[in-house]
């Protein structure tokens, strides 16, 4: 749609030209910024005239830039040892996005849209990534992206920062995962998403689409039933919204843990 409060339209070259001004806001790829109404929006700076190299490996971190697309995210070839780039793939399916979305939304975007249904917000607190925040100062701070995403859309950043990218451990990337998902219709927003990833460091397992921020689960060792169950049955904040009433998501989201686990604890892939 048309956002007729926007006057200016900025294409940074340089960090130094990402200063934002009251009342401009980052543009990734725009499928959300321009879906709706966005009041007190008076300009859009452009993160993609950045020039931001989508992925950048060390032997350490895999660094995503912000203004990755999921399409070019999922382009990527993973290493031999990668077990888990397979989560890219079915968190990029588990998005109510077509391939043209897909073709456009980058990572940061959908990190900064901080819906519950944010897949790529799932994929990157299971696999441990740190937000790299720009600051105004011109500085740069690191958050855990489980900790950035901190309600429905909210967001742990103060005015003016901006997402640069996101350093995923390759220790993580070694790891095995799972997943599952569910929604109300066949093609609908997930109402839960489950991810896991497991290996010799223990167990994690991540919950969103059915909370309103990642419900991160930790483990030094494949748990027990018993105690997955006491988990997410200790946990009291569902997400209510018409994609799922907060019961089928405590629900849904229990029998999928529990699934999950099972799975890990049989050693599958
Ligand atoms: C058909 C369709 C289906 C969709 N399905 C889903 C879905 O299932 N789940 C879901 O979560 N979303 C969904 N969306 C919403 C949205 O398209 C996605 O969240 C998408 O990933 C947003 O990415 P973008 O790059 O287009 O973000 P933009 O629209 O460019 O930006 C989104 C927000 O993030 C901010 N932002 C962007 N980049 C940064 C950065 N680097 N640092 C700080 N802030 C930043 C922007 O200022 C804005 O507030 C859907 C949209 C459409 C049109």
């Amino acid at each position: 749609m048309d956002l007729v409060t926007v006057r200016t339209v900025r294409t940074p070259s340089h960090r130094d030209q990402l200063v934002l001004a009251p009342g401009e806001r980052p543009l990734g790829g725009g499928t959300w910024l321009f879906s709706e109404e966005q009041p007190g929006l008076t300009g859009l700076v452009d993160l993609t005239t950045l020039g931001w190299p989508d992925v950048e490996r060390s032997d350490d971190v895999l660094t995503i830039a912000a203004t990755c697309t999921i399409a070019a995210l999922q382009r990527v070839d993973p290493e031999p040892d990668w077990l888990a780039w397979s989560l890219v793939g079915r968190c990029a399916n588990a998005l109510l996005a077509s391939f043209k979305v897909w073709n456009v939304a980058t990572v940061g975007g959908n990190v900064g849209v901080a819906l519950p249904a944010g897949a790529m917000i799932a994929l990157l607190v299971t696999l441990d990534a740190e937000a790299v925040v720009w600051t105004p100062s011109g500085g740069e701070r690191r958050t855990p992206v489980a900790a950035l995403v901190t309600g429905v859309r909210e967001l742990a950043l103060e005015d003016g920062e901006v997402i640069r990218a996101f350093a995923v451990p390759t220790s993580a990337l070694r790891a095995r995962t799972a997943s599952r998902r569910t929604s109300l219709s066949p093609h609908g927003r997930s109402g839960a998403l489950v991810t896991a990833r497991w290996d010799d460091d223990g167990f994690v397992l991540v919950v969103t689409a059915a909370t309103p921020r990642p419900l991160v689960l930790r483990w030094p060792a494949v748990p027990d039933a018993v105690s997955v169950r006491a988990a997410m049955d200790a946990h009291d904040d569902w997400y209510d919204d018409p994609h799922g009433s907060p019961d089928w998501r405590r629900g849904v989201s229990t029998r999928f843990a529990l699934e999950l686990r099972d799975e890990a604890a049989g050693g599958a892939a």
